[in-house]
């Protein structure tokens, strides 16, 4: 039978690990090329290796998104790789963390510069190839923190995934002429070497505050992402889907 993104190619940056490798595991399991974009390609080429099926291939590709000279070299390589970029998923993204009276200016830019304006990068690099497909999706990687709730020292953070959102949905508009969307998957807490650093304790109480008492997997946000590059999914742009297990419904602590 065939697999419901069969022929079709699929960039994810930031698919070395995280949130991006179980969007690209999703995608690849769909029948989807998948090319994953990392700044370390041992551990994309890894990865890659990791994801690949019989009858799709999974590359890997290194590319800096805060560089749109970098995007633009690696998307023309994936194009003459696989010959067309349909769906783009604008995953990367760090989430380091400072109070706003210890956060340094640099601290500030250097968040914006990878999740704000790497997502501006992602998309103008890769527009002239999805505008090409037969139906072209952007699929960014946006967070219930910022656009949504708050978080004590995410601050820069939350101000760079609210920004993506504000970004998406003139892009929508721009992109419409040519019947492509452009959407976001705003996660709540999801399971990833990224949160390694933040400790067991954080990880049991965010558990704790998720109506479904467990943080969300990498696949949660695969799925998510899925949808909106559906065929079914063509009338809908400049929309948020939140995947969170319920965490920002409760009114109060229960
Ligand atoms: P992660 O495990 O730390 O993975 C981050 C990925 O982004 C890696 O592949 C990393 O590879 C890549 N990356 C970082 N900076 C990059 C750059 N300048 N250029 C190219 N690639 C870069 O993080 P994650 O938890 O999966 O988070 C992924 C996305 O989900 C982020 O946008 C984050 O804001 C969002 N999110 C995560 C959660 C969560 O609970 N985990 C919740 C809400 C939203 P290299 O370092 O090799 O470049």
């Amino acid at each position: 039978m065939r697999k419901q993104f069969e022929g079709k190619t699929v960039v994810v940056t930031g698919g070395s690990k995280g949130i991006g490798k179980g969007i690209a595991k999703v995608f690849s399991e769909k029948g989807a090329n998948v090319a994953i974009i990392s700044r370390d390609l041992t551990l994309g080429q890894e990865t890659a290796n990791a994801l690949q099926h019989n009858n799709n291939n999974v590359n890997a590709y290194t590319a800096d998104v805060t560089s749109l000279q970098s995007l633009e070299k690696t998307a023309q390589t994936i194009f003459n790789d696989f010959g067309g970029i349909d769906i783009v998923c604008a995953n990367a993204g760090i989430f380091p963390s400072a109070t706003i009276d210890e956060m340094t200016e640099e601290q500030w830019d250097h968040v914006q510069n990878i999740n704000s304006k790497g997502t501006f990068f992602t998309v103008k690099a890769f527009m002239p190839y999805v505008k090409k497909a037969e139906y072209g999706r952007f699929i960014l990687t946006s967070s219930i923190t910022g656009p949504i709730t708050g978080y004590s020292g995410w601050a820069h953070y939350g101000a760079s995934k609210a920004a993506q959102l504000g970004f998406m949905r003139t892009a929508a508009l721009e992109l419409a002429t040519d019947h492509v969307t452009i959407n976001a998957v705003s996660p709540g807490n999801i399971l990833t070497e990224g949160l390694d650093g933040l400790g067991d304790e954080y990880l049991h109480a965010m558990a704790a505050a998720i109506p479904f008492k467990r943080l969300g997997i990498v696949d949660d946000i695969g799925h998510a992402a899925a949808f909106f590059a559906s065929k079914e999914a063509n009338f809908i742009t400049g929309q948020t889907l939140v995947v969170d297990g319920g965490q920002i419904l409760p009114e109060s602590i229960e």
